[in-house]
């Protein structure tokens, strides 16, 4: 199963601090994940990272393993952000290869990643998938569980959902589609990650700057990364250096 991170904060860091630089970086479970439940072995059917710039999100995704391209390892030394999001993927079986497949995935001021599988795909989405209007299916990132779960939790957001309740409902909905589901999702605007935790791994650590940052396997062995517990909705803000993040983590049966 992919692994993936976001991290908000009010200070710029470089990408490499979180994606490349780390003990268990980002990078490095991409071939030597230790969490990964069954779902795969290594994530190097591509990555993206995305971060925030003076003016919006800015993408850089590549359909190959990250370890292989040396421009990026290069380029996210140079990167400063206050917020991103990054991805490493193992495309789950019958499921495209492709740039557009990888997370994170863009639209509305909003960063999102999957980590996971949706059941019974796509037969078992074939209920939810019709109801969405038509032009959100002809233009869906990729023909993926991913891309759809994004479509569904932007038509949430569209109908005027808050962010943790839109991507609670998506779970909720799916799970009765398609049982047995994994379902790690993460959501960013920038200032707040929404995360949930169905069936995989997830962990979140705060920064004595105000920071937060989710992953799923902790980064390195700093003892203060706490688990979030399967079935549970994390919601993270970030403070400053006299003002504590924000973190809550609820059971998702909650949040419908
Ligand atoms: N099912 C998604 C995909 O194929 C996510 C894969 C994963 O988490 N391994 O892109």
């Amino acid at each position: 199963m992919c692994r993936h991170l976001a991290r908000v904060g009010p200070t710029p860091v470089t990408l490499a601090s979180l994606v490349t630089e780390p003990e268990h970086s980002l990078l490095v479970q991409s071939y030597a994940p230790s969490d990964m439940r069954g779902g795969g072995t290594v994530n190097a059917d591509g990555f993206g990272v995305g971060w925030l710039g003076p003016a919006d999100w800015h993408l850089y995704r590549r359909d190959d393993p990250m370890w292989t391209d040396a421009s990026f390892l290069d380029l996210a030394r140079g990167v400063e952000t206050t917020a991103l999001m990054a991805a490493v993927r193992s495309a789950t079986v019958g499921m495209p290869v492709s740039t557009a497949a990888c997370a994170p995935f863009r639209a509305d001021g909003l960063l999102f990643s999957h980590n996971g599988v949706v059941r019974g795909w796509p037969d078992s989405m074939a209920d939810l998938a019709a109801t969405l209007p038509a032009l959100d299916l002809l233009t869906l990132d990729a023909a993926t569980d991913s891309a759809l779960l994004w479509a569904l939790l932007r038509a949430r957001l569209a109908a005027g959902k808050d962010l943790a309740d839109a991507v609670a409902g998506v779970v909720a909905d799916t799970l009765v589609a398609a049982p047995g589901s994994r379902l790690n999702l993460l959501v960013g605007d920038g200032e707040q990650v929404v995360a949930t935790a169905v069936d995989h791994a997830l962990s979140y650590r705060t920064h004595a700057d105000g920071a937060v940052t989710v992953a799923s396997e902790p980064l390195d062995p700093d003892p203060t990364w706490i688990p979030v517990p399967d079935g549970s909705l994390l919601v993270a803000r970030h403070g400053g250096v006299h003002d504590p993040p924000a973190v809550t983590v609820s059971p998702l049966e909650t949040r419908r």
